[in-house]
């Protein structure tokens, strides 16, 4: 199927739900909108049957193969609707191609880019008064393929099903811009090298959830995970990546193979050149960052991801040692890129980029 013949049925919902009162606040990622996007996949087939049909629970056999492999992948987006009443999105093709990289590693079939963006443009347009408008809130767009076999032989699959589903969300924490306490985990890893860290897949999250609860525990919101081998390399914080300011340079892990190439850390890079700071991706220790801290050379530290856009770190702790960065307070440069970022994604402020696509 290629974008000519892609043609999407719409089945439209009867029962319309009730929309949240989004004065009162939105939770992060439990409400979802009257419609959803599947398609299906077989091998001799390709992908067929696009349709929009009401959002409903799903009827799945019990030996789904995906329900016990994990060939499962997902991807995360934000859409807002501007003050012209338009509807952007931010960087879908980033997206799109993304999810066809988590596709690559899992063995599963690659979606034409076009029609993943055009698929999720139609459902947004369909729920669009769901879409909230009140500062801080967004759409958030969860595109997922399955692998839908029944057989319990070992992945990959035959048969795949594609889904878009709609989120009305507001700030995933409280207050987003209220620095996070952050903890390294010395015992668990995320991802090694040559494992699937890169990709957006299910299983990945499920094993990092063991670390996270142990961190809550001890008074953190997030961990911070270490490289695999040597226990030493900075990668990145559960779901967003990370950057540290030090003596006046942006320094953020590099790691293609175990780290999420986050489209916001993307994104954040070239804001920060564009804005002539001198910024480098390369390794970092946390024996660097514990070395410079001690020196009082870290200025700000903080991370970037869909859901958060740009959170600030507040506090780090590693081991028996605590480092405080900037007494509570949000940095100057991580309250600039937050503004700029989510400026430009709402369509307040210019999109000198080229970044947001019009849905219509
Ligand atoms: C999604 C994700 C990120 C952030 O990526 P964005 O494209 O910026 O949302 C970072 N790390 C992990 C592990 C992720 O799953």
């Amino acid at each position: 199927m290629n974008k000519k013949s892609f043609e999407i049925s719409v089945i439209k919902t009867n029962a319309p739900k009730q929309k949240p009162d989004v004065t009162k606040g939105l939770p992060f990622g439990k409400i979802f909108t009257d419609h959803m996007f599947m398609m299906e996949y077989a091998s001799e087939k390709g992908w067929y049957n696009p349709r929009i049909v009401p959002y409903a629970p799903l009827t799945l056999d019990p030996a789904t193969n995906s329900l016990h492999y994990g060939q499962l992948i997902f991807e995360g987006m934000k859409a807002y609707k501007t003050p012209q009443g338009k509807i952007n999105l931010f960087r879908p093709f980033e997206n799109a191609n993304r999810l066809n990289k988590s596709a690559e590693r899992l063995c599963m079939p690659e979606i034409d880019p076009e029609i993943t963006v055009s698929a999720i443009s139609e459902l947004l347009k369909l729920d669009s008064d769901w879409i909230p408008t009140q500062p801080g809130t967004s759409m958030y767009v969860r595109p997922f393929m399955m692998a839908t076999d029944c057989n319990i032989y070992l992945p990959p699959s035959e048969t795949y099903l594609f889904m878009i589903i709609l989120s009305p969300v507001g700030h995933l924490y409280n207050n987003e811009l209220t620095p996070m306490k952050i903890l390294v985990e010395n015992e668990y890893v995320r991802a090694a090298k040559g494992g699937t860290g890169f990709a957006k897949c299910a299983g990945n999250y499920a094993g990092a959830a063991k670390a996270a609860i142990s961190a809550r525990e001890k008074g953190y919101h997030q961990v911070l995970w270490l490289d695999a081998v040597h226990r030493k390399y900075i990668e990145e914080v559960s779901a967003m990546n990370v950057f540290f300011v030090i003596d006046n340079i942006v320094v953020t892990p590099y790691s293609p193979d175990s780290i999420l190439d986050g489209i916001t850390r993307n994104s954040a890079i070239a804001i920060i050149k564009d804005w002539g700071i001198p910024i480098e991706e390369r390794p970092i220790a946390i024996e660097e960052l514990a070395a410079a801290y001690d020196a009082g050379k870290v200025s700000e530290v903080f991370c970037t991801g869909t859901a958060a856009v740009i959170s600030p770190i507040g506090e780090i702790g590693w081991k028996e040692k605590q480092m405080e960065f900037g007494s509570g307070k949000i940095g100057a440069l991580t309250q600039k890129l937050y503004d700029e970022m989510t400026g430009i994604q709402t369509g307040e402020r210019p999109d000198r980029f080229g970044w947001v696509y019009d849905v219509g």
